[in-house]
């Protein structure tokens, strides 16, 4: 699960992504709204916290844009004690929840949690490009009825390429999603992979899934 933090105060921006990174989860800082709408755009977070108050662009117009935009990333607002109007504003524009600071991390964490399960509740149990398919909750993977057999991480990036099935990925929007911040240094390691799962998934069928963009990334089409 990857989460992008919009937040300009520095501590309390590091303070979430040490307590979301403790908990396991990717995280991201964008500092002001711009770069916070530019990130949200760009790449797919399970989760966004958004603070209201932002230089650039304030948080009530990254959201209105995101929305218009359709990306429908779960948003969180982190927002002041006094400013009710804001949180309506921002609730009827489309946020999932809020929260108002100062907060407990752990009440951060119940609602971010609470958030994700709404999330999987609503989406697809299952992922289709032509005649695969993966499975979200028993994590089985098949292609024209036969069961693939794939490692942890060979999973992930499967599923990464389903949920963008006729997008071009760019090395770098898959190390940021599959991998963790910490990745970037090793980038071949990716075509390794990728190699891999394409021997599983595509080796023995006629009809190739994973296509190779030479310089730029990788796509799933049928
Ligand atoms: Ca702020």
């Amino acid at each position: 699960m990857r989460i992008l933090i919009v937040e300009d105060e520095k501590k309390v921006a590091g303070f979430i992504k040490k307590g979301l990174e403790e908990e396991t989860y990717a995280v991201d800082v964008a500092c002001d709204g711009e770069e916070g709408y530019d990130l949200a755009s760009m790449n797919q977070y399970d989760m966004i916290i958004l603070d209201l108050m932002l230089p650039k662009m304030d948080g009530l117009e990254v959201l209105t844009r995101l929305r218009d935009n359709r990306v429908n990333t779960p948003i969180l607002l982190l927002t002041a004690k006094d400013a009710v109007e804001d949180r309506v504003t921002g609730l009827n524009k489309g946020a999932d929840d809020y929260l108002t600071k100062p907060f407990a991390f752990s009440e951060l964490l119940a609602r971010i949690r609470s958030l994700l399960r709404r999330g999987q509740a609503e989406t697809k149990t299952e992922l289709k490009v032509g005649d695969l398919s993966l499975d979200l909750v028993s994590h089985k993977v098949n292609r024209n009825g036969e069961e693939i057999e794939l490692t942890g991480k060979e999973y992930s990036l499967l599923e990464y390429f389903m949920r963008n099935e006729g997008k071009v990925l760019t090395r770098t929007m898959i190390a940021e999603h599959v991998w963790d911040y910490n990745f970037d240094t090793f980038t071949n390691v990716i075509d390794v992979y990728v190699n891999h799962l394409r021997k599983k998934i595509d080796k023995n069928y006629p009809a190739k899934l994973l296509h190779t963009l030479r310089g730029v990334g990788y796509v799933m089409k049928v």
